[in-house]
């Protein structure tokens, strides 16, 4: 299969009063590792069960490599399957359940024991192919889940939150072995999930999913360093970008009053006239900040150490800043720099991590890719 167009899809449940999908466009390229992000009850679960032929479209179209995909089962879809909600056959041994897709579609037995083992032995399942499911942890579960999913060669592979059952240290093991598996077979794959640490982990590209609706479709680097919204600014990035009220000076600055007085920020590009003298969103991004014990003029903000939060290579501060609503904001340094609570200390916002926000919609200029 090359691609996946998604065309003004919606889904309304019966009996619900909203829609849960709302006229969301995005194409899946060819061989294209796509993760859809979003918060829980976005529609993630939703669309992807479109696409599997699980739900019905409600209005719109699904196409597969230009064929229109809407009235046929998940079987003439020909696509892979892994839910957070593993239905695996309880009755069968968990050789059997990875085998099944493979005697589904006629392959002899020598070719079919091939493919188990292999993909048995990728996903840590030797020593448990003669146990029966229910006898396996959650997690386990979720592993032959995914085996039994990855184990033949579908057009597309749908995985709705496959590993969230497994701990931290076997996630990122198995998000290593998800992309490697992807990349050896040449297929397409999309990928439901609300973390955005693994989205960022798996991804060709992400589609931000909220309220039913797309929110920015890109690489990891268009949407950190040019969000579509104030929403996809915030969601992603952990910790996640700081938000400050400011006003417009002119065409190139922005001011943050504070007891300190008026704190000039230049800004790169130019800012519509429009918003000259108005009150505008200032975004800066914890990881972006530097942070001195001087005073250093320009594009500078003093604030005080309220939290200190080591977490291994880096620390995180929390800061309060001498602005009218003493905003609270997160910078973070790396873990070899000391800083005491209480301490102020001087936050650098060069103009080129700078971005401006008017309610949700973001304000030119933006930043380079
Ligand atoms: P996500 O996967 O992002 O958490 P879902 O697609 O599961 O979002 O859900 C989107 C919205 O649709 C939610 O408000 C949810 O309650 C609703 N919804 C999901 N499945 C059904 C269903 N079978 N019947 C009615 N409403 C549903």
């Amino acid at each position: 299969m090359s691609r996946v167009d998604i065309d003004h899809v919606w889904k309304v449940y019966p009996r619900a009063n909203t829609a849960a999908v709302k006229d969301l466009t995005f194409t899946v390229n060819h061989k294209e590792f796509l993760v859809i992000l979003g918060p829980s009850g976005g529609g993630k679960s939703s669309t992807l069960r479109m696409l599997a032929g699980l739900e019905d479209i409600t209005r719109g179209e699904i196409r597969f490599d230009g064929k229109v995909v809407n009235n046929l089962g998940p079987a003439e879809r020909n696509v892979a399957l892994a839910f957070e909600s593993y239905a695996l056959y309880q009755r069968l041994t968990v050789y059997e359940n990875i085998a099944f897709p493979l005697r589904a579609k006629g392959m002899k037995q020598p070719e079919v024991h091939r493919k188990v083992t292999e993909i048995a032995e990728r996903f840590a399942l030797t020593p448990v192919l003669k146990k029966h499911p229910s006898s396996l942890a959650g997690g386990q579960q979720q592993r032959v889940s995914l085996a039994r999913a990855l184990v033949r060669q579908p057009n597309l592979t749908l995985l709705d939150e496959p590993i969230s059952h497994m701990d931290q240290r076997v996630r990122a093991e198995m998000r290593a072995l998800i992309r490697h598996i992807h990349d050896t077979m040449g297929n397409t794959t999309v990928y439901v999930t609300h973390d955005q640490a693994e989205a960022i982990a798996l991804c060709d590209r992400i589609a931000i999913i909220n309220g039913g609706m797309l929110q920015q479709i890109g690489t990891v680097a268009e949407i950190w360093n040019r969000p579509a919204n104030k929403f996809v600014a915030f969601f992603v990035g952990e910790p996640a970008m700081n938000f400050v009220t400011g006003v417009v000076q002119d065409g190139r600055s922005v001011v943050i009053p504070t007891d300190q007085g008026a704190k000039v920020f230049r800004i790169a590009g130019e800012i519509d006239g429009r918003y000259v003298g108005r009150e505008i969103t200032v975004g800066v991004r914890p990881q972006q900040i530097t942070v001195s014990r001087e005073e250093d003029g320009e594009n500078t903000i003093p604030g005080r150490v309220r939290l200190i939060e080591f977490r291994g290579e880096i620390t995180v501060l929390t800061m309060d800043l001498s602005d009218a609503k003493k905003t609270e904001l997160k910078v973070v340094v790396p873990a070899t720099e000391r800083y005491a609570p209480g301490e102020v200390l001087w936050l650098r916002w060069p103009s080129e991590i700078i971005h401006l926000f008017d309610g949700e919609v973001p304000v030119t200029p933006q930043q380079p890719g």
